[in-house]
């Protein structure tokens, strides 16, 4: 089947909407989709929050999600006069970081942008596979990894002045994180995903462009589009849980297209009415924003190990 709007040859064929595009079709449909994101976003936390937005950091792996957030991101900067930084987490996983941020690096070369990064090394005096060899984990390497990268990620991204934050995340992410909080029944983590509709102190709201594109599309954008990338994967990502919730979504997604679209669609009307949420407060131990009353997730996991 020809192309729908031009009867060009197809690049894609999209089985959730029944549409064919030429590559021309689905660069344009592709960044309508990830700048409408972007727009209605920084809209919503603007009107809701009263703020300016002077300064955008954006999460970099190095990987294509993060790469093609970026681009779409500089567009919408360049026009706007903001200024970005890109903001990137090295874990000291060897084999795999140094070549992916090598990647982030040239990336960020090309468009000029400036490029931070912070370790785990700096932040507990480990690198994830000494941490790992000294306290292994009971379920999977990426619990304590998240933990350390949202608190990496959260002190260079206020330590660099940005107003907010944009993160590379698709929509099969996006629809794996919303299954998974519904396995747990865990309601206030699922209103409290990304993209964040309000600023707290002391933590820097995050947005997602690409949550309502499959990462297949965000794969073929980044190949067509000619974009340097790194294409391996991390050695614990096999060990990681999500990857349960991966191939249920995909199994359901081939027998009912549309289902991660409809993930997403669901989470977004269970919020829709949510008041906003209450402030975070300090963790008395560490003083970082906290969502309980008592020390906060990072202390009480490494606390003994901040150096
Ligand atoms: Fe960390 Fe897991 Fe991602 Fe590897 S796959 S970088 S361990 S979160
Ligand atoms: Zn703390």
């Amino acid at each position: 089947m020809p192309c729908k709007l031009c009867e060009n040859d197809p690049v894609i064929s999209r089985r959730y909407s029944g549409e064919n595009l030429c590559s021309k079709c689905f660069f344009r449909s592709f960044e309508k989709n990830a700048d409408k994101e972007l727009r209605n976003q920084i809209s919503h936390l603007v009107s809701n929050s009263k703020i300016e937005i002077n300064m955008i950091g954006i999460g970099l792996s190095g990987g294509k999600d993060s790469t093609v957030a970026l681009h779409i991101l500089k567009r919408y900067s360049d026009s706007r006069g903001i200024e970005l930084v890109g903001l990137c987490v090295d874990e000291g996983i060897e084999g795999y970081r140094t070549e992916s941020l090598d990647c982030a690096s040239d990336t960020c070369s090309e468009l000029e942008i400036e490029m931070q990064t912070a370790s785990y090394k700096q932040l507990i005096g480990m690198t994830l596979g000494e941490l790992l060899d000294k306290n292994p984990p009971s379920a999977s390497p990426c619990s304590p990894c998240g933990i350390l990268r949202r608190r990496s990620l959260n002190n260079m991204a206020r330590d660099a002045g940005v107003d907010c934050m944009v993160l590379g995340h698709n929509l099969d992410d996006f629809s794996q994180t919303v299954l998974m909080n519904h396995s747990r029944g865990d309601v206030p983590r699922l209103i409290r995903m990304a993209p964040h509709r309000y600023v707290q102190p002391g933590f820097i709201p995050r947005l997602v462009p690409l949550r309502r594109l499959p990462e297949q599309e965000v794969y073929l954008y980044a190949i067509l589009k000619g974009m340097k990338f790194h294409e391996g994967d991390c050695p614990y990502a096999g060990k990681a849980q999500r990857n349960t919730f991966r191939n249920l979504i995909l199994e359901l997604e081939s027998k009912q297209p549309g289902t991660r679209h409809s993930l997403l669609s669901g989470m977004e009307k269970i919020r829709k009415d949510a008041p906003a949420p209450s402030s975070l407060s300090p963790c008395p131990t560490c003083s970082e924003p906290s969502g309980g009353d008592g020390s906060c997730v990072f202390c009480r996991e490494f606390g003994s190990f901040v150096v």
